[in-house]
């Protein structure tokens, strides 16, 4: 039981989620708000980072589960930039690139939702990115005429910032530091009538570019191919930066990658009661539209809850597709809800003998009804009624009436 939930839900999962689902869970939404695609989501956006960097760090994580955010922001917390987490998370060159070597230009992300037959199979996709590129009708000057170009902003002497002495009472003067209004923090200004007709003064235009994506057998869910050179350019850059594409496998009706080796493929199988004790025939449609024919033979029980595999019918191995994983099945017997009463003298015979069970007699042996029990429903309503006593502040259990356990009752 976790004290707050509150990061769980900005990431959209389950206390109980694995790192798998909280990585995955960021790579989403992180795209998603990103202030490029977003920009009206800063907030949004920060929340997401802060969430996902306590939650990531198994520590931060404990803590946080037992005595909430609180604990966090106590214990000195100091959560690098939403940016910087989003850069290092994505591999990003681009910006820490800046301070040496030569300068290269932002590099882009994009998440290509990829089907499991997909990555069974192999195939090619088109993606249709729009990336900036300098314009080349003012070859990135911003202005149509070669001569004239950006200047230097002589109101902030091209910083970008201006400094504005503000009287706060008698005799006391503070220091504010603004965004320079003339220039709008850019440190440069262009005469708008001469600016380039093609790109509007802002040197680069957006160009589409359709990128060809191998996907390859056996790829997997997070994984990156990096596009050199097909990130966006910038003015006054050398490099153009990088573009990541990520692998977003998409979950499949019927099987799932074993989250310890990503080469097994599992699912669950259900058969009927009949089934299970008499034997069975099934088919099993593959990847890649095949059917596996499995059959148990009369007198091979099989029980609920049995784990068998096909080998060699599971994912191909990246770079080595002729590998193959395994095919789990896990067996979900499917009992019927009621008998008939009457058929059950004929029933019993047939099946092993029930053990011989001895009651006591005496005052001490009651006799009790069985009720159904839904447990996650059972527990999910305990933890909204503990709320309600958070809530209203009325100290413990005791100050209401008819909290006892519910059952649920079909
Ligand atoms: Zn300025
Ligand atoms: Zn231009």
């Amino acid at each position: 039981m976790v004290k707050e939930t509150t990061y769980y839900d900005v990431l959209g999962v389950k206390p109980t989620a694995t790192q798998d689902e909280l990585k995955k869970a960021y790579r989403k939404l992180a795209l998603k708000y990103h202030p490029d695609k977003n920009p009206n989501e800063g907030e949004r956006f920060k929340a997401i980072s802060q969430a996902y960097e306590v939650l990531s760090d198994q520590e931060k994580r404990r803590l946080y589960d037992e005595y909430g955010e609180k604990a966090i922001k106590e214990g000195g917390h100091s959560g690098s930039s939403p940016m910087d987490l989003f850069e290092m998370f994505f591999g990003m060159g681009g910006s820490r690139q800046r301070h040496q070597g030569p300068k290269k230009g932002r590099d882009c992300v994009y998440q290509l939702a990829v089907s499991l037959e997909q990555l069974y199979n192999g195939t090619t996709r088109k993606l249709s990115i729009n990336k900036k590129v300098i314009c080349d009708k003012c070859a990135g000057r911003g202005s149509s005429d070669p001569k004239k170009g950006y200047e230097t902003c002589e109101k902030c002497h091209g910083s970008g910032r201006q400094v504005r002495v503000q009287a706060m009472g008698p005799n006391i003067v503070q220091q504010v530091q603004t965004i320079c209004h003339t220039c709008s923090g850019a440190g440069e200004i262009l005469n708008p009538k001469d600016k380039c007709k093609s790109c509007d003064g802002q040197r680069y235009v957006k160009a589409k570019k359709i990128i060809e994506v191998h996907i390859d057998k056996g790829m997997e869910d997070g994984q990156r191919l990096v596009f050199s050179g097909e990130g966006d350019m910038e003015p006054g850059i050398d490099q153009p930066g990088d573009l990541i594409v990520i692998i977003d496998e998409q979950e499949h009706s019927t099987f799932k990658r074993s989250r310890s080796s990503s080469d097994d493929l599992i699912m669950v199988l259900e058969i009927s009661l009949t089934e299970a004790l008499c034997g069975m025939q099934k088919g099993i449609k593959t990847l890649d539209d095949r059917t596996l024919v499995i059959t148990s033979l009369p007198g091979e029980v099989i029980k609920h809850g049995a784990i068998k595999c096909i080998m060699s019918e599971g994912m191909p191995h990246w770079k080595n597709p002729y590998e193959k994983g395994r095919l789990i099945i896990q067996f979900n017997v499917k009992f019927p809800e009621k008998l008939d009463p009457s058929l059950v003298p004929q029933l019993e015979p047939l099946l092993p003998p029930r053990p011989v069970v001895n009651l006591p007699t005496g005052d001490l042996v009651e006799d009790v009804t069985l009720m159904d029990l839904d447990l996650e429903r059972d527990s999910q309503m305990r933890s909204e009624r503990r709320q309600q006593y958070y809530d209203e502040d009325e100290g413990g259990p005791g100050g209401h009436g008819g909290s006892g356990v519910q059952c649920a009752t079909h």
